[in-house]
C-alpha cells in the first residue's frame, strides 16, 4: 500500500505540466511508447554500423561525384529492403566541380611542403603553377590597410577562429577582395578552433565583375609560419598549383521513404540530413551522420510498429554543401502539401542538448512543454526557439515550422569539419543512439500532440 502512494505521487509529480493527448490517448500510453523509442534506439550499434559502411564503402559524397550516385544507389535499394510504405527518389540537377591536382610549396626563406585543400568552385592556377611572394593579413581590415602591397602577390588569410558563422567570412568572401587588389592567388587558415595540420575545405565566392583567382585553404601551423616571418621582416615566396575543373551540371537526387500516417495522412513531418558531403574524409559527421540518425528514426518506428497520426517523411536532400540544388527542388514539388513540420539534422553526432524549433506562437506555447515528456529521458535537453537548417530553409522561408537538432560536441565539430579527419572513427555510437532517439521522441510527440 505504501509503495503505492508513493508511486501515485511520484507519477503525479513527473506528469505533472505535460500536454495531454487530445484524442483520448492517454499519457501513460505517449510515455510507454518514448520508452520504447528509448530501448529500441539503443538497442544495438547498427545505426553507428551503418554510418560506417556508407563512409568507408562509397567514401567522400561530393556533388556531382560517381561516390555519391553509388551511395544513393545503394540507400534507395536499402530503403526498400526496409519496407517503408513508400520510397520514391526525385531528380536534382546538381553542379560537377572536381578537385584534380594541389601543391603548394614554401620556396623561400626555406622548402617546406604545405598541405592545403582548394575550396570548392575554386579557378585552377595556370598549368605550370604560380611563383609569388606572400602577403599575410589578420583580417579584411589589414588587408585594406595593405592594398597597396598585394598586387602580384598570393594573399594569406590569417584570422584568428571566432566561431563558424563569423570565421567563415574569409572562406566565402577572401578570393574577391583579394583578387580586387591584383592578388594572383589567394590562401586561407581554416576555420577551425583547432588544427593538427590539416587543412578545411568549403564553398566559396566569386562575382563576376572580379577576376577569379585561385583559393585554397593551408593549414593553421603553416599560416602560423607564414605570419612570423612576415613579421621579422622575411618575405616568403610560395609555388603554388591547383587544377581544378568546372564541369557544369550533373543528375542526381533526393531520396524519400515514409511511413503514412493514420489520422492525418496529408500532414508531414519531413526530417533528415543530406548526404552529399565535401570531397575529402567520408562525410562522418557532416552529414552521414543527420542522414544515417534520420533513417534510424524511420526504422525505429518501423520496428516498434508505431503509427503515428501523422506522415512521417524521411528525405536525404542532395547538394547542401556546395549548391542547395536538393532543398530548393523539395520545396518547388512538395510546397503545396501540408508540411506540420520540416526538421533537419546536421550540426555533427554528439550529446544531443537540444532542439530548436522556429514556428507560431501557437505552436511554440505547445512544443516547449514537451520538455515534460522528455526530460525524464535527456534532463539536459533542452528546447529552445531558433530551429532549422539549410536544406529545409526553402521549405521555412515559405512559413512552415522549422526543427533542428543540436548537439553538445564541446567545440570538436569544426576540428572534423570539411576535412580529411570527418570520418566514423570520429562519431561516438552511444552519441548517435542518443541522437536518433530524441529526434524520433520529439517527432512522435509532434505528430501525435499538436
Ligand atoms: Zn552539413
Amino acid at each position: 500500500m505504501k509503495s503505492w502512494i508513493i508511486f501515485c505521487f511520484a507519477f503525479l509529480i513527473t506528469n505533472s505540466g505535460v500536454i495531454f493527448p487530445s484524442d483520448g490517448n492517454s499519457v501513460d500510453l505517449i510515455f510507454s511508447n518514448l520508452q520504447r523509442i528509448y530501448n529500441q534506439s539503443h538497442s544495438s550499434n547498427e545505426a553507428w554500423k551503418t554510418l560506417a559502411q556508407l563512409c568507408d564503402d562509397f567514401g567522400p559524397r561530393l556533388s556531382g561525384s560517381e561516390n555519391l550516385e553509388k551511395a544513393l544507389f545503394w540507400i534507395e535499394n536499402q530503403l526498400r529492403e526496409d519496407g517503408f510504405d513508400s520510397v520514391w527518389t526525385e531528380e536534382v540537377m546538381v553542379p560537377k566541380w572536381v578537385r584534380i591536382h594541389e601543391d603548394c610549396e614554401m620556396i623561400y626563406p626555406r622548402r617546406k611542403f604545405m598541405p592545403i585543400l582548394a575550396f570548392g568552385g575554386s579557378v585552377s592556377t595556370p598549368n605550370e603553377g604560380i611563383l609569388a611572394e606572400v602577403l599575410v593579413v589578420k583580417d579584411f581590415e589589414d588587408l585594406e590597410r595593405n592594398k597597396s602591397q598585394a598586387k602580384g602577390k598570393i594573399v594569406v588569410y590569417n584570422p584568428p577562429y571566432e566561431g563558424y558563422g563569423k570565421t567563415v567570412q574569409y572562406r566565402w568572401l577572401g578570393a574577391v577582395k583579394a583578387a580586387q587588389f591584383g592578388a594572383v592567388a589567394a590562401l586561407c587558415r581554416p576555420v577551425t578552433p583547432m588544427s593538427m595540420n590539416n587543412p578545411h575545405t568549403g564553398v566559396m565566392h566569386y562575382e563576376d565583375t572580379i577576376p577569379k583567382i585561385p583559393f585554397a585553404s593551408m593549414t593553421e601551423e603553416d599560416v602560423l609560419l607564414l605570419q612570423r616571418l612576415q613579421d621579422r621582416g622575411i618575405k616568403p615566396k610560395l609555388f603554388l598549383k591547383i587544377l581544378t575543373k568546372d564541369e557544369g551540371l550533373s543528375p542526381s537526387k533526393n531520396i524519400i521513404a515514409e511511413i503514412r500516417g493514420t489520422t492525418k495522412p496529408n500532414e508531414i513531418i519531413a526530417f533528415g540530413g543530406h548526404i552529399d558531403s565535401w570531397d575529402v574524409g567520408s562525410g562522418a559527421h557532416d552529414d552521414g551522420g543527420g542522414c544515417v540518425a534520420s533513417w534510424y528514426v524511420l526504422k525505429t518506428f518501423k520496428a516498434l510498429g508505431i503509427r503515428p497520426k501523422r506522415t512521417l517523411r524521411l528525405v536525404f536532400w542532395v547538394n547542401e554543401e556546395n549548391g542547395l540544388a536538393g532543398g530548393k527542388k523539395y520545396a518547388e514539388l512538395h510546397k503545396d502539401e501540408t508540411h506540420a513540420l520540416l526538421f533537419e539534422f546536421d550540426s555533427g553526432v554528439f550529446p544531443p542538448n537540444r532542439i530548436g524549433f522556429s514556428g507560431a506562437d501557437s505552436l511554440w506555447v505547445k512544443v516547449q512543454k514537451f520538455q515534460d515528456y522528455l526530460k525524464r529521458f535527456y534532463p539536459e535537453l533542452q528546447i529552445v526557439q531558433g530551429g532549422g537548417g539549410v536544406d529545409i530553409s526553402p521549405m521555412t522561408k515559405l512559413g512552415y515550422p522549422g526543427g533542428s537538432l543540436g548537439t553538445d560536441d564541446k567545440g570538436k565539430y569544426f576540428w572534423y569539419h570539411h576535412s580529411h579527419t570527418d570520418t566514423p572513427d570520429k562519431v561516438d555510437p552511444k552519441d548517435l543512439n542518443d541522437c536518433i532517439s530524441a529526434i524520433a521522441m520529439f517527432i512522435y510527440l509532434y505528430s501525435e500532440l499538436m
